[in-house]
């Protein structure tokens, strides 16, 4: 396929704002494809050349890029800034500058190959190669292809093709509806890589997806938890369980594979470089190749405490983080271990993983088993909820011992419970900034007014509105957050939005916040949980409490169906404080 045609394509999928057509046009891009070009188109139209795990970046940012079309189109440098500032997109800046159209283009296959090589150039000098390798392949593209050749390298596609769209079209290219979702579902759940699901499934069939098994080295879709509002509830829907104190710190998957050691986030992307600390510790276990589930924390020696979220996350700078590994070091809490020495252990019970944790971290004082303790007394687990409550910790998850490791599900297999004010919801809710209201007075000044916020539906893999945000941020919080926005504006609502209020401003979703609220609400306008026989959803006096973009993709934001279980919890009689 000619690179020519795939932009093309994409300016279609820009062009619709309904999730089926997006579906419908990107599997007519699988249908025309050899099998050679399935992972990297997979990858491109994601704005990567590989999965997202991989941490591969082609590592030119705006500035080095303005250079590059500068070059390309043999135009003055601060006329592609000014033309830049006109149009806000530099894609669209590339666009304009670009012929419209060129005698040949060259195959998607070696764009991902040119990119790649610009990504590999490393050591002195290497700036001005990548800049001159970019201005080339600039040189060879007609406009279309230039827009989105340069969206892709910022890695901001503005398309919102998630992962279930990927899913959903693979299935259309292969058998004409969405039937082998569930079983591509699975294999992503296990190997997070969509473009080696789709060459398998083109190269294996359905046999080949289901014989992708666990490995190290890739993450595994992490196992969630679910919600119940009380020790008693938790008691009497699983009896005997293992129970854990919830740590507030960053979810770490840790992967050992002989001398190799990656750590990944709860979004599945590396950070190996991030926490060297677990990495030298990782590397002393005693297993040929393993994978440990469990949260990061950052531990001051000197106080003997752990520190908050914040600070965990706070290390973000190459040159912060030796200081920071030195000052507060990071320890994890490891809870589940999923694959050890060949191994998938995914299918064992966690009463037989715990062991197994406990036995491989014997000698570490950086990986440290996190603590169980087993009851099928309401009374013991209350106890032992408000223990590590007032202990600072934010409460405990609850497992069940006879449970498998369900990659990627939120079930009763694992029970969170939280501080519980009496009259409130019992926990926070992510939601996703889908759009602002320019605002009045003060407000104005900071360029937003109220947010526009939804939710996540995963079965249509669309965003839906629950709320307006409004407070919860100091002045400086609103201004920050406003310059946030500015990149993710787009003049159409995004085709993966379902909504009935119109913004003034409509944003790609990418945020996602962590507000509070006193109760989710029924409402006639809200399109959270909305169906042709049901209202929808709303939140009421939501206000914010963090940013969560460090750890949470949109998709990882609060789904409808716990939206709709937490309105459920709300009227059960005996909700309230624990115990
Ligand atoms: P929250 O926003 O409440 O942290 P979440 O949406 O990030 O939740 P959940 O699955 O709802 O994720 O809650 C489980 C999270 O709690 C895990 O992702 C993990 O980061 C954290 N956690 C802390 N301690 C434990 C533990 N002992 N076992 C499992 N998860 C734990």
């Amino acid at each position: 396929m000619k690179f020519a045609q795939l932009a093309s394509n994409l300016d279609e999928m820009e062009a619709t704002s309904s999730r089926n057509e997006l579906v419908r046009i990107l599997s007519d891009v699988y249908g025309a494809c050899s099998v050679d070009e399935l992972e990297p188109i997979t990858y491109l139209i994601q704005g990567r050349l590989a999965p997202f795990f991989e941490p591969v970046e082609i590592g030119l940012g705006e500035r080095l890029l303005i250079t590059a079309i500068a070059a390309a189109y043999d135009a003055p440098k601060d006329e592609v800034s000014k033309l830049n500032r006109q149009t806000g997109d530099l894609g669209v800046t590339a666009q304009r500058l670009a012929p419209a159209s060129q005698r040949e283009s060259p195959s998607v296959v070696e764009v991902h190959r040119r990119l790649s090589e610009i990504a590999g150039a490393g050591g002195a000098g290497s700036l001005q190669q990548k800049v001159d390798g970019f201005a080339s392949l600039l040189g060879a593209l007609d406009s279309t292809s230039a827009k989105h050749l340069v969206r892709m390298t910022l890695g901001k596609m503005r398309l919102g093709i998630g992962d279930p769209t990927v899913l959903d079209a693979l299935s259309f290219a292969k058998r004409g509806d969405r039937s082998l979702r569930p079983v591509l579902e699975a294999a992503y759940n296990r190997t997070s890589d969509l473009g080696l699901i789709a060459q398998t499934l083109w190269e294996a069939g359905e046999p080949g997806l289901d014989a992708l098994k666990v490995r190290a080295g890739h993450p595994i879709r992490p196992q969630l938890a679910e919600r119940l509002p009380n020790p008693e509830a938790v008691i009497k829907k699983l009896g005997m369980v293992g129970v854990q104190p919830k740590y507030d710190g960053l979810r770490v998957q840790v992967h050992k594979n002989g001398d190799r050691v990656s750590i990944f986030s709860r979004r599945l992307e590396s950070m190996t470089e991030m926490f060297p600390e677990l990495v030298v510790a990782a590397s002393k276990l005693r297993a040929e190749s393993v994978i440990l589930d469990g949260e990061a924390i950052a531990y001051n020696p000197d106080s003997e405490e752990y520190v908050p979220f914040q600070e965990t996350t706070a290390r973000r700078r190459k040159e912060d983080i030796e200081e920071f590994a030195d000052r507060t070091p990071m320890r994890a809490f490891v809870f589940d271990v999923m694959f050890r020495d060949g191994s998938d252990l995914t299918q064992v019970p966690y009463e037989r993983r715990f062991e197994i944790v406990q036995a491989l971290l014997q000698k570490s004082d950086t990986l440290l088993t996190a603590p169980l303790m087993k009851t099928d007394s309401a009374e013991v687990l209350t106890r032992e909820l408000l223990d590590n409550i007032s202990r600072g910790l934010e409460g405990v998850v609850v497992k069940r011992m006879d449970s498998t490791y369900q990659a990627g599900a939120r079930n009763f297999n694992w029970v969170k419970l939280k501080r519980n004010t009496s009259g409130q919801l019992n926990d926070t809710i992510d939601v996703v900034l889908l759009g602002y209201y320019r605002g009045k007075g003060k407000r104005a000044e900071f360029g937003a007014g109220a947010l526009l916020a939804g939710v996540y539906d995963s079965d249509k893999d669309e965003f839906v509105t629950i709320s307006k945000l409004g407070t919860g941020l100091s002045d400086q919080g609103w201004r920050d957050i406003h310059q946030r926005l500015a990149s993710l504006e787009v003049a159409e609502k995004p085709s993966r939005v379902s909504s009935n209020f119109v913004p003034d401003i409509w944003l790609e979703p990418a945020i996602v916040v962590e507000v509070l609220a006193d109760e989710i609400t029924p409402s006639p306008r809200h399109t959270a949980g909305m169906a042709a026989d049901r209202t929808g959803f709303a939140l009421r006096f939501p206000r914010i409490v963090s940013l969560r973009t460090d750890d949470k993709k949109p998709e990882d934001a609060t789904s409808v169906r716990e939206i709709r279980e937490m309105f459920e919890q709300q009227r059960q009689p005996g909700r309230g404080r624990p115990g």
